[in-house]
């Protein structure tokens, strides 16, 4: 195959080498241009829904960038060279006093914002939560963390330490794509957390997999048995929906309900608490 491409495969292959770090070097710089004032950062926002599909529990909050030349970079690939850069306590801090300052003036009964790991592992982490949430008037328990099960592993006390504060401060913890690395049986147990949001993966494979059926029937029995809520996240398919409601799953996200929502959108939707009263007195 090599051959067949010849001279021209191998030279594309060295330049991506190049590349791929001038790249990253370009990426970082702009980056943080856009952070500094220069624009083009924003958040979405992706319903979560209750199991009739309509009423909105809450709403996460996912970066989009769109760059002025390359247009629409996927939030992973950015928040990785954020990360690698030492950029993602500026990117996290953005994005939270976003999240908040949007969440406190309407009807959504929380937020939830993604964290990367590096986040909590700064000790001062649940104290610039606290005065982000006193700046933007959101109630702590108004706000919700996600974060993956990588970080709970590591044994670290100053996380430990983090993520107690942030609970005690009323803040709720999410596990973000469970099911993907090495269940963090031992946080479930302790009940250091509230909420697990099961992986995309399993739910894609829902109704054609038995097996990726049986682990989310025993995520969910799990979750509910410890009194922890449970979320599914990328329900895409009516048959997904409908299997995990008749498995007691009672929180649903994903693009069959609602892809992530510009800001007005999103408080357009006929699901939020008052929605639906003010329309109906609206109308008497
Ligand atoms: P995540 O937190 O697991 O978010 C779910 C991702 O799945 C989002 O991709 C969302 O747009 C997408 N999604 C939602 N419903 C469906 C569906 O039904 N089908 C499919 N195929 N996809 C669905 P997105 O926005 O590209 O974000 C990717 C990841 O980037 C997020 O995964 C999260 O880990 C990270 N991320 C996003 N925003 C932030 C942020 O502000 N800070 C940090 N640290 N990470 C963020
Ligand atoms: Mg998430
Ligand atoms: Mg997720
Ligand atoms: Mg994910």
């Amino acid at each position: 195959e090599a051959k067949k491409n010849g001279r021209g495969r191998y030279q594309v292959f060295a330049g991506d080498m190049d590349d791929l770090l001038l790249r990253k070097r370009k990426v970082e710089a702009e980056l943080r241009k856009a952070l500094t004032g220069g624009g083009g950062i924003k958040l979405a926002y992706q319903p979560v829904f209750a199991t009739d599909g309509r009423r909105i529990l809450g709403a996460e909050a996912l970066i989009r960038w769109s760059h002025e030349v390359h247009g629409a970079l996927p939030a992973a690939q950015f928040i990785a060279i954020a990360e690698e850069r030492g950029l993602i306590g500026e990117l996290g801090k953005w994005a939270l006093s976003e999240a908040c300052r949007f969440a406190v003036g309407t009807e959504l009964p929380w937020i939830a914002v993604n964290i990367s790991p590096m986040q909590l592992r700064d000790a001062g982490f649940a104290e610039q939560i606290a005065s982000i949430l006193k700046e933007t008037g959101l109630d702590p328990a108004r706000l919700q963390l996600e974060t993956t099960e990588s970080v709970l592993l590591e044994h670290n006390e100053t996380i430990g330490a983090v993520i107690t504060a942030l609970r005690q401060s009323g803040v709720r913890i999410v596990l973000d794509d469970f099911g993907t690395g090495y269940s963090s049986l031992s946080y479930l147990r302790r009940q250091a957390i509230d909420k697990l949001k099961i992986d995309r993966s399993f739910i894609r494979l829902l109704d054609e997999d038995r097996s990726a059926a049986a682990i989310v029937k025993a995520l969910i029995e799990l979750a509910l048995a410890l009194k922890v809520e449970v979320t599914a996240e990328g329900v895409e398919t009516d048959e997904q929906k409908t299997l995990l409601v008749g498995m007691g799953c009672n929180q649903l996200q994903g693009y069959l309900l609602s892809p992530p929502l510009e800001p007005g959108q999103l408080l357009a939707l006929p699901g939020l608490p008052s929605a639906v009263p003010e329309r109906s007195a609206a109308r008497a």
